[in-house]
């Protein structure tokens, strides 16, 4: 097979070309290995390869596998994972000075699920901080289909991978919208998933309330697919959950009477979108501001939660446990001088953010006012849920932005998440897709449901897709290597 027929297959073909044996693992990873190897230098989507190990990995799944049936054949398809998520012996980054040089000694169990074949660790804003990927110690990550754009962030390097086929599927990290964001931007599909549906062992802290791990594939079977393997009960994870809630749903199942709100009705591509979820049989209300206020409320208590808990997560880098090191005589002396020294604006920005949020009033009561305003909007989300399947609206405002324009100000990337900050806040799903283009880039709508409705979003999201899929691929221009 040549390298354009194996790209050309999604992650569930390549699963049935492995059971069936008319493709190796070795010859799989081959061909993205030296894909990425190739192409990886102009667009800084990993910020290691680890291809020769990757290969190594798919040589001994080939060696062992005995058709064990079709699930287990994730672990024999390569793919990329966001290097804020540990996987023993790769080095880990996160994006940052201060973890220059550390390896982590353990893997995460979301890649314990996933498989060994690991093609590379890619790309991300500084610790996950940031909505454009141009926050990262190793340089920004365009965005495939247009380089004078940005790819999105944090999980700007994922997106990109998969968008350029530098691997089949990708995972991200989502603590206010950084896995559906650069897909919006790259024109794939991203799940957040319901909090805890994904272990989150042996991912690094944001912000531990909200922090999730996300599946980016080119298509909405895939990650439901995907997620099926993926998702379940750590016991090294105290707030994950069981999955029996989740299985592969029949996604070809329609959307006969499902009952869907539609808030961003008046602009052409999202409308289009509901006109053909509503041929397909779905019933759309249009629920126009009805959620403008908690949308405005929301990104404030985003970003007060997610400085508050980065600042505590960040006490662990403190020059003496992993990575840079300090210098000085005293503790405090060694900690300020790797931070000085090894942290971007943004990541001193929370820290300093955070801890000066838990010291407005005594025993952190204003803090403590933010966190109730947070149960506030749960609380009236899902009353507002109550009566709907489905939350639909734009993932972003827009297609990809300019290099540069969105992150000279920090309050103008923190409006980035104004859409997506709320599932996570209130530990909702919600997956991100492509519905049409503008000037050849991609735009995406996103499915907002209650906790564990993944099954019914991937349904939407596959209908929309099979609706869309003919339009999309006129409008939106695609990655030429
Ligand atoms: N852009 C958001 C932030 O800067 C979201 C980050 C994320 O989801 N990791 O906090």
């Amino acid at each position: 097979m040549t390298e354009r027929d194996i790209i050309n297959y999604n992650v569930r073909e390549l699963a049935g070309l492995l059971y069936s044996r008319e493709i190796s693992a070795a010859e799989l990873t081959g061909v993205y290995a030296e894909r990425s190897e190739r192409l990886n230098g102009s667009l800084n989507a990993y910020i290691s390869l680890n291809t020769r190990e990757a290969l190594r990995h798919a040589e001994e799944f080939d060696r062992r596998e005995n058709n064990q049936g079709i699930n287990r054949m994730i672990s024999g398809i390569p793919y990329a994972v966001k290097d804020n998520i540990a996987v023993r012996g790769m080095a880990m980054t996160c994006a940052s000075a201060i973890l220059g040089g550390f390896v982590p000694g353990y893997t995460a169990d979301v890649c314990k699920r996933a498989g060994d074949i690991v093609l590379g660790k890619t790309n991300l804003d500084e610790f996950a901080m940031g909505s454009t990927c141009e926050r990262s110690v190793f340089g920004p990550t365009p965005n495939p289909l247009d380089k004078k754009r940005i790819s999105g962030g944090s999980s700007g390097g994922s997106a990109s991978a998969v968008a350029a086929k530098l691997a089949p599927w990708a995972l991200g990290t989502d603590t206010g919208g950084s896995a559906r964001l650069p897909a919006a931007y790259c024109g794939i599909v991203a799940l957040k998933p319901t909090y805890g549906l994904i272990s989150r062992y042996g991912v690094t802290e944001l912000a531990s309330s909200m922090d999730t791990v996300s599946p980016m594939t080119e298509n909405v079977a895939d990650n439901a697919w995907i997620l099926d393997m993926l998702s379940g009960k750590s016991p090294a994870d105290m707030t994950s959950e069981d999955s029996k809630e989740y299985s592969f749903p029949c996604i070809g199942k329609g959307v006969a009477n499902l009952k869907i709100a539609a808030i961003d009705c008046g602009y052409p591509l999202f409308d289009r979108a509901c006109t053909r979820l509503e041929k397909a049989g779905a019933k759309i209300t249009d629920a126009g501001g009805a959620l403008d206020e908690i949308f405005e409320r929301a990104i404030a208590v985003y970003h007060f939660i997610n400085s508050v808990e980065s600042f505590s997560n960040m006490s662990r880098y403190d020059g003496l446990r992993y990575g840079a090191k300090g210098e000085g005589q005293t503790y405090s002396e060694m900690v300020s001088s790797v931070r000085d020294r090894c942290l971007g604006e943004e990541v001193k920005r929370r820290i300093v953010t955070g801890a000066k949020i838990l010291s407005l009033e005594p025993n952190g009561g204003y803090y403590k006012r933010v966190l109730d305003i947070r149960s506030a909007i749960s609380a009236e989300l899902g009353r507002f849920m109550s009566g709907y399947d489905a939350l639909f609206m734009m993932t972003t405002g827009k297609e990809a932005p300019y290099a540069g324009s969105e992150s000279d100000l920090p309050e103008k990337m923190y409006f980035m998440d104004s859409r997506t900050c709320i599932a996570n806040l209130s530990g909702c799903p919600e997956i991100s897709l492509p519905i049409g283009g503008k000037e050849g880039m991609p735009v995406a709508g996103s499915l907002m449901g209650k906790k564990f409705s993944e099954p019914v979003l991937y349904r939407v999201a596959y209908a929309l897709e099979q609706e869309l899929s003919g339009a999309i691929s006129c409008e939106v221009r695609h990655f030429d290597d």
